[in-house]
């Protein structure tokens, strides 16, 4: 078989232009859902597309599907994507990367000639990140029939703009439901966003799931009290109980618990006075697993904990949980194809589980879905500090490339 490749200087060049749609100062990218610079970013895919003689529409939620038509138009599509919605100080490549290797893909096998017998399918989901609107993974969630498109509509930013006008304005809501779209299989190829595959010199990621998320709210309530009077021996701190209990998690995650990671994102503190003994905290708990019987077996350790925490430092804890996403394990028969596509082109991989939530999540529960993760530099992501080197970049899209006619030749 002749080996083809897709070209990495016009990989490069195309998320370096979408990179000027909302660049910021330091080199970041800030393009938060249904804005003007998120229309922009639209506007210039469809262009394009449009340019280069694909066939693209919007579904009823606002995602984008650029197609190159296969033999047979009735046949579900293979279906490529990710996100162009960055963070507020986002990176250029985080899900864009994702859409722009799935366009070069596709360009790459119309231009060399290769007629597919389904049709292979580009989709830059909306509203990923979920930074102006709730929830995160808004357009993949209703494709995939994890949320209504009624639910998503009636969402409102800060402003009290709601999802559906916002995304009238932009001039991307079309008419047919996105739940009804179908697809044979779903690939996402996207940046680690975390130091893995550099620091183990490996240059492709085959997904094979994502972990489990568990986040807990606890307030610990102790009493207020007068910092210069009250003596160290009668004090009721409920931060001093508080800081014992992240101590505790910290050393739980990284002693007992290996591959789970755990941490205290939030904490309020209450009165918040320089010359009171605090009296009532609030913190978040949020806990991550591949496995679910781990996660739990974690939570009921931290109740535990902290409940002695509580009981020594004379304090009150109340501890509930907040949302638990479980697991996420992707398709094998479609893993394997990625890792096959790496074989055939010798780079070398390694098999992992993604720290962090995907659209894939969400298209799993409909369409076979898998991912392909390329290296970032010093793994740093949801940060302008965000970077990926165009050979890396590069080597993903061609794993995609094989992986895609696999399914679709
Ligand atoms: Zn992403």
């Amino acid at each position: 078989m002749k080996r083809i490749n897709i070209d990495s200087t016009r990989l490069w060049h195309t998320i370096m232009e979408m990179a000027k749609i909302g660049a910021t100062p330091k080199g970041g990218v800030k393009r938060l859902a249904l804005t003007e610079t998120d229309k922009a970013a639209r506007d210039l895919f469809c262009f394009w597309a449009e340019s280069d003689g694909f066939e693209y529409e919007w579904d009823s939620v606002g995602n984008i599907f650029v197609t190159l038509q296969g033999k047979s138009k009735n046949l579900p599509p293979v279906l490529i994507g990710s996100h162009l919605d960055t963070q507020p100080t986002g990176g250029k490549f985080d899900g864009i990367y994702g859409v722009m290797a799935g366009y070069e893909v596709i360009k790459t096998i119309k231009e060399q000639g290769i007629k597919p017998s389904r049709p292979i399918t580009v989709v830059n989901w909306t509203n990923e990140e979920g930074v102006r609107f709730t929830p995160a993974m808004a357009g993949s969630g209703v494709f995939s029939g994890v949320y209504t498109e009624e639910e998503i509509y009636n969402s409102t930013d800060n402003n009290g703009m709601t999802f559906k006008n916002e995304l009238e304005k932009i001039g991307y809501r079309g008419h047919r439901k996105s739940v009804d779209y179908e697809a044979e299989v779903y690939i996402e190829p996207h940046i680690e966003q975390g130091p893995i595959l550099e620091s183990e010199n490996y240059k492709i990621g085959i997904v094979k799931g994502v972990q489990g998320q568990l986040s807990l709210d606890v307030s610990v309530t102790g009493f207020e009290s007068h910092s210069g009077s009250t003596p160290m021996n009668m004090r009721k701190d409920a931060l001093v109980s508080s800081s014992k209990m992240c101590l505790a998690l910290n050393r739980m995650a990284t002693e007992q618990f290996p591959g789970s990671v755990a941490t205290v994102g939030k904490m309020i503190v209450h009165p918040g006075a320089r010359n009171t003994v605090p009296g009532k905290t609030y913190f978040t708990i949020d806990i991550r697993h591949p496995r679910k019987d781990i996660l739990f077996e974690m939570e009921s350790k931290i109740k535990q904990h902290f409940q002695n925490i509580a009981d020594e430092t004379g304090t009150k804890v109340e501890i509930r949980k907040a949302w638990f996403t479980p697991p996420v394990i992707f398709n094998s028969i479609c893993a394997e194809t990625l890792r096959k596509s790496a074989e055939f082109l010798g780079y070398n991989f390694m098999e992992m589980v993604s720290g962090a939530g995907h659209d894939a999540c969400m298209v799993n529960n409909k369409v076979p879905g898998c991912m392909v993760f390329v290296p970032c530099e010093k793994g740093i992501s949801h940060n302008e500090l965000e970077n990926a080197s165009p050979e890396d970049l590069a080597t993903g899209a061609n794993v995609l490339l094989y992986s895609v006619m696999d399914f679709a030749i």
